[in-house]
């Protein structure tokens, strides 16, 4: 009896613990994120758990019926399916295989599990069906970033490299060409502070659309950045020649850019070329050079094209290494001023000098303006050169005034970046108080390209300038657009004939002609004329002879370091 009740007790608790199990079992297929699939090779049997009913809506109790799954996946993945779902006929314990439902809405994963007795025959088997639809469009997403600009759907930066390093090993295999474009609009700041930053996209992206015409099996196009884009064509010619190429866009900017607003936006692009071998033998440099021949193209007027060579490569070089050597210059102030004197023509009395500066680039090298001043220009340093000119320069003559008793006139040469800046006259008045001098005797000499940009501010702020006293003189006049018509509205006093009209105008006619009529006007309008790089004394004959004010030049005085100037002045006193 006693044997019987501990049988019962026995039974009891292993219900217990088998009901627990199942429990067990039950909460976790229903909480599985997978359908699932369970065969007993003994027993021939088929259990569906999980989340099957959810995924599908037929039961399997057969594993013939396993069949089904087939006709839920795409035709092409069937046979692969096939041979997943039985991996014990290889021998195989696992087997993991992933498909596109047929209907293309969803992805799956099919990971089987068999396990094997002592002997290696099969018992068990599970097949677990997972939805990795999300993780499919995630992967599929980051794959499309990984190539893809997403504002275009160009190439992006890096898988361009990547595509056009294939280029030139292929080049470098076959001996052939590779030509990189670099595309760049023109103006676009202008295109996106006129018309807002959703047209501006829209440009690019139309432009990006446009330019992806020319993709095919030997050119490929990518969307560097901002407005840039970026093109590789393999052994150029025919269609895909540059001349080509670049007609056909020039053809296309022609005709406006139509938004969805409606508007019409017009645009012109620079082009910068580069070729492998020449240029360069890597993509990264390859690009590079022709962005900085694009670079070359828009100092040079925008909307054309420009192929690289050697002396481009040689230019920037220069251009980088001054802009960098220039911002040490700046912090050391390595510049000295030097003074060159004007004299009126006839009595040859000294009537001012014209400071310009000079770069001391080391123990005894100068660097000319004329190199490092359009540089500075470009890069705004020469806001800073400026500043340090005007109080300089203006420190100096009013210490030499104070010596020497001389009443002189001071020529500064002015920038436009410089003028431009809204702080400049003050700055200029402040200065001129601090030194008590007299604003008479202050010449700021402008270039006429200082006109071209909003010429009504710029007059606006000559005009104020000359109200102080303060003398506006017209630099270089005739290396400009050089209109005698607009001189009339100009509040200048004194108007400087450059340099290259005195070289020639004794051996031609023409300048000569030239030089005479300005000489008249400038009398007929009341301002004072100064000729430039007068060299020789027939030169300097001519024009006392024609009636030009001043003469500045290496005949009466080059341009002097500070203490020889003063010596100069002296001689006067
Ligand atoms: P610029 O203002 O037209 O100055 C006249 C230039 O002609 C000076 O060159 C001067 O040395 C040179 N020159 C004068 N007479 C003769 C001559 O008889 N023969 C020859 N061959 N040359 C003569 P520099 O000093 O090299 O200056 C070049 C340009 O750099 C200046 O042309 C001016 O535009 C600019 N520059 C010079 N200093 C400054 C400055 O402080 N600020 C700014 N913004 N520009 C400056
Ligand atoms: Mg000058
Ligand atoms: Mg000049």
């Amino acid at each position: 009896m006693n044997e019987l009740h501990y049988q019962i007790d026995l039974l009891k608790a292993m219900n217990q613990k088998l009901s627990v199990r199942e429990k067990m079992y039950h909460i976790m297929c229903d909480t599985a994120d997978s359908a699932l699939l369970y065969y007993s090779f003994d027993d021939k049997e088929v259990t569906c758990a999980g989340r099957w009913s959810e995924f599908f809506d037929f039961d399997i109790f057969d594993i013939k019926d396993i069949s089904r799954l087939y006709e839920i996946v795409e035709e092409t993945a069937v046979v692969e399916l096939m041979e997943a779902l039985y991996p014990e006929k290889n021998g195989e314990a696992t087997s993991v295989f992933e498909c596109c439902q047929r209907d293309k809405s969803k992805w799956y994963r099919f990971r089987v599990n068999v396990m094997f007795d002592d002997i290696k025959n099969p018992t068990d088997k599970v097949i677990r069906i997972t939805d990795i639809t999300m993780l499919k469009k995630q992967h599929e997403e980051l794959t499309y970033l990984a190539y893809y600009d997403k504002s275009t759907g160009l190439y992006n930066r890096n898988y361009f490299v990547q595509l056009l390093e294939n280029y030139l090993k292929r080049a470098d295999e076959l001996n052939d060409i590779v030509s990189v474009l670099v595309i760049d609009v023109d103006d676009f700041h202008k295109i996106k502070d006129g018309y807002g930053m959703v047209v501006g996209d829209e440009v690019i992206h139309q432009l990006g659309d446009f330019l992806n015409t020319f993709s095919g099996e030997n050119v490929i196009v990518c969307h560097m950045d901002s407005d840039v884009y970026c093109m590789g064509i393999y052994s150029p010619a025919g269609k895909n020649s540059i001349k080509e190429v670049h007609k056909t866009i020039q053809n296309r900017i022609k005709k406006p850019f139509v938004m969805s607003n409606g508007r019409e936006v017009f645009l012109t692009v620079s082009v910068g070329v580069a070729e492998y071998p020449e240029a360069a033998v890597s993509a990264l440099e390859l690009i590079n050079c022709a962005e900085i021949v694009m670079y070359k193209c828009k100092d040079l007027g925008k909307n054309a094209i420009h192929f690289y060579d050697t002396n481009t490569l040689n230019e920037f070089l220069q251009t980088v290494e001054i802009e960098n050597k220039l911002k040490e210059a700046i912090s050391n102030q390595n510049f000295e001023l030097y003074y060159q004197p004007q004299y009126y023509v006839g009595n040859k009395r000294l009537r001012g000098m014209e400071a310009l500066i000079r770069w001391r680039d080391g123990e005894d090298k100068m660097i000319s303006p004329g190199v490092f001043i359009p540089i500075a220009e470009k890069n705004g340093a020469i806001i800073s050169i400026g500043t340090w000119v005007v109080e300089q320069s203006i420190r100096q003559y009013a210490s030499w005034r104070n010596e020497y008793g001389v009443h002189l006139i001071l020529s500064i040469n002015i920038s436009a970046r410089q003028f431009e800046k809204e702080n400049f006259v003050e700055l200029l008045l402040k200065t001129l108080r601090k030194y008590d001098v007299d604003f008479s005797e202050i010449e700021l000499e402008i270039t006429e390209s200082i006109l071209i940009e909003d010429s009504e501010v710029v007059t606006e702020k000559l005009k104020i300038l000359k109200n102080y006293g303060i003398r506006i003189s017209l630099d270089d006049f005739g290396t400009g657009f050089s209109s005698l018509s607009y001189l009339k509205t100009l509040p200048i006093n004194t108007l400087k004939i450059d340099k290259s009209f005195i070289d020639t105008v004794l051996s031609d006619s023409a300048t000569r002609v030239i030089t005479e009529s300005i000489v008249d006007m400038v009398k007929s309008l009341g301002f004072e004329s100064i000729a430039e790089g007068v060299e020789d004394e027939q030169q300097y004959k001519y024009l006392h002879a024609i009636g030009c004010d001043v003469i500045q030049g290496y005949f009466l005085g080059k341009p002097l370091p500070a203490s020889e100037m003063e010596k100069l002045i002296q001689t006067m006193v």
